[in-house]
């Protein structure tokens, strides 16, 4: 700790002589492990994040942000969160002195991502944000704008762009072992029983509606397997339970991309899909599942087996993006990237607004 202490006086005695703002890494890196704390204790801080945490090398859960004060003695004891570690939303803004934490993650409904994570970012912490990265184009430009400001890192939570299986797709983007992609099918859904109607995923001023929720994954996947971004879109929406599911329920949307390349894209919280499938002017190949939190697998026309990953996917995800802080690298899901979705999105529902009008993104 003294040694520490002492590099960083040194270094920020340095930083302030040559008027170069002092950049946060270098607290970061200092650490065998950053501090992480979860903004949102949810089902997925509960259920995957905070378990994946206890499998990190690069990385440890140190704090969390919580407006239900009832969560707090559960995650002490589960966990050994100290006080001082533990904010509300509205102290959140004090993790700035907080050294334990390195990292704060952004587990909350959709359109509550730029907020916070401007918070994070102005407290001088890196941000991870979950998908989507937020509901506007205005909104993640903010959020960039923010972290780029206080010299913070951001990355977005698309797992499965960490995952190897599917780092397996992205790879044969580039290298085409069967020749032209002609085609892609991306299909991404769950049956959501709507429930008594009151979670945020059904309402829209909270981010609700499959498209933000499950629709990412499709539109994510067909940019990650060609490595190209689209240039128009078509879409579609249906509706089968109106008096139930008052957001988007199922969405089609049909996207092109240069060189002649089709995606069709659909997703839904009326039915289980989950799969991805590219076709090539000299084969194919497929993932089925391509989104679930373990189990992704695949296989070529040519009878190539692409097996499970065995190891826990939020864990790798959090462990790359914490090594890209430690050792000041590019991430591997910057806010760039979770931006671009977002304009593909808005592009698609203007399209639905205008009866499956073309539009050009
Ligand atoms: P959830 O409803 O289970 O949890 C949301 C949390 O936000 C809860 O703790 C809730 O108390 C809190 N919250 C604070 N203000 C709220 C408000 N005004 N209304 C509702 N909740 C409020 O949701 P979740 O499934 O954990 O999703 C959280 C985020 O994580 C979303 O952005 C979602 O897209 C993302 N997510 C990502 C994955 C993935 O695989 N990457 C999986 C699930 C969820």
């Amino acid at each position: 700790m003294t040694n520490r202490r002492s590099f960083l006086k040194k270094s920020a005695l340095v930083m302030a002589a040559s008027s170069v703002p002092f950049p946060h890494y270098l607290y970061a890196h200092q650490k065998p492990k950053l501090g992480v704390a979860l903004v949102g204790l949810g089902y997925y801080s509960k259920d995957l994040l905070a378990p994946a945490l206890q499998l990190t090398k690069h990385c440890e859960l140190k704090g969390i942000v919580t407006g239900t004060p009832e969560k707090i003695p559960v995650w002490k004891s589960k966990y050994g969160i100290p006080d001082r570690n533990i904010y509300n939303y509205d102290n959140m803004h004090q993790i700035a002195n907080n050294e334990d934490i390195d990292v704060v993650y952004i587990v909350l409904p959709n359109t509550m991502h730029k907020k916070y994570t401007i918070i994070a970012a102005e407290a001088g912490k890196h941000v991870w944000c979950e998908k989507p990265m937020a509901t506007s184009v205005k909104d993640c430009e903010e959020m960039i704008a923010s972290c780029m400001k206080n010299k913070v890192n951001l990355t977005i939570g698309y797992r499965m762009q960490h995952e190897p299986v599917t780092n397996k797709i992205i790879e044969m983007a580039s290298s085409k072992p069967f020749g032209k992609i002609n085609t892609l099918t991306a299909e991404a859904g769950f049956f959501n029983r709507g429930g008594d109607g009151t979670h945020w995923k059904l309402h829209k001023e909270l981010g609700g509606g499959a498209m933000f929720d499950m629709g990412v994954y499709p539109l994510n996947a067909v940019r990650y397997a060609t490595g190209l971004e689209p240039i128009s879109v078509s879409a579609r929406m249906e509706n089968s339970r109106p008096e139930l599911i008052k957001v988007d329920e199922t969405t089609f949307f049909d996207l092109d991309f240069p060189g002649g390349i089709k995606a069709r894209c659909k997703t839904s919280f009326a039915e289980n899909l989950n799969h991805l499938k590219i076709d090539c002017a000299k084969g194919w190949y497929e993932l089925q599942p391509f989104q679930s939190y373990s189990g992704v697998t695949g296989k070529t026309s040519e009878g190539t087996i692409f097996k499970a990953f065995a190891g826990n996917q939020q864990a790798r995800q959090m462990d790359d993006d914490a090594l890209a802080i430690m050792n000041n690298t590019q991430v591997i899901v910057p806010g760039a990237e979770g931006l671009k979705d977002i304009r593909v999105v808005e592009a698609i529902f203007e399209s639905i607004q205008k009866k499956g009008m073309t539009i050009q993104i």
